[in-house]
């Protein structure tokens, strides 16, 4: 990697800000999660004195060994990986927000074991939004009654979706796909539900993303480099 950290910060803010500008939306309107899976601390710290506060992290061990590390900072945690249920309680006392609930089992531990003495932890729902096979995240027929049930556990606070599409060929092929994630998100606000977080949009999809609405884009390469 030739570009340093904080030039990668201020040039992937440069291109949300003008992806928004791009599609009418206000320059605020989308955040940036910086995803430093595999990179140590110091690639946070980095990025942190370029002004970033906001981490996305998909390996839990790693990552709670990470935000212990950096404890010093005034950082925000995201995990955006698969949870299993012996993981659930460290997710539950390390982590701000979890963008890849995606069962009711795994919703409900974390609930039950968030420390009361920290925030209710702030989460979306992982929704399958192209019918891959193997993927996480539960169907779009199922994400009703999901966001139901999570909406009415005690620690933890709903703020909206997540979705990881496969790759597409064109430009025209993302946005059709990022455009459904964004009308599920808007269904489940027609019906009541206080959401404002729509997690969707990589290093490689961003712009597209920004134009369906995406209030939150997951960026790793971009900033970090390839891992
Ligand atoms: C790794 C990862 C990202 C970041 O991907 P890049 O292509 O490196 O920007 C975003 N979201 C999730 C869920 C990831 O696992």
């Amino acid at each position: 990697m030739n570009s340093s950290i904080a030039d990668n910060v201020a040039r992937v803010r440069a291109q949300i800000q003008a992806a928004c500008q791009a599609s009418g939306r206000a320059p605020d309107s989308v955040q940036l999660l910086a995803v430093s899976k595999t990179w140590g601390p110091d690639a946070v710290r980095q990025a942190h004195a370029a002004g970033q506060t906001a981490f996305g992290e998909n390996y839990i061990q790693e990552a709670v060994d990470k935000i212990t590390a950096l404890r010093d900072l005034p950082l925000q945690w995201h995990c955006i990986g698969p949870i299993q249920s012996n993981k659930t309680r460290l997710v539950a006392e390390h982590f701000d927000w979890v963008h890849s609930v995606d069962r009711l089992k795994i919703a409900q531990r974390l609930s039950e074991q968030r420390p009361p003495e920290l925030p209710p932890l702030q989460v979306c729902i992982q929704v399958n939004i192209d019918g891959g096979e193997n993927k996480s995240g539960v169907s779009p027929q199922e994400l009703p009654a999901l966001a139901q049930a999570v909406a009415a556990l005690p620690r933890l606070q709903l703020r909206g979706l997540m979705t990881i599409p496969e790759p597409a060929e064109t430009e025209a092929q993302m946005r059709a796909v990022h455009a459904r994630a964004q009308a599920l998100f808007e269904a489940l606000r027609q019906q009541g539900f206080p959401l404002d977080t729509l997690s969707m949009g990589m290093s490689a999809d961003m712009a597209a993303a920004i134009a369906e609405g995406s209030t939150m884009v997951r960026v790793g390469t971009a900033i970090f480099g390839q891992r």
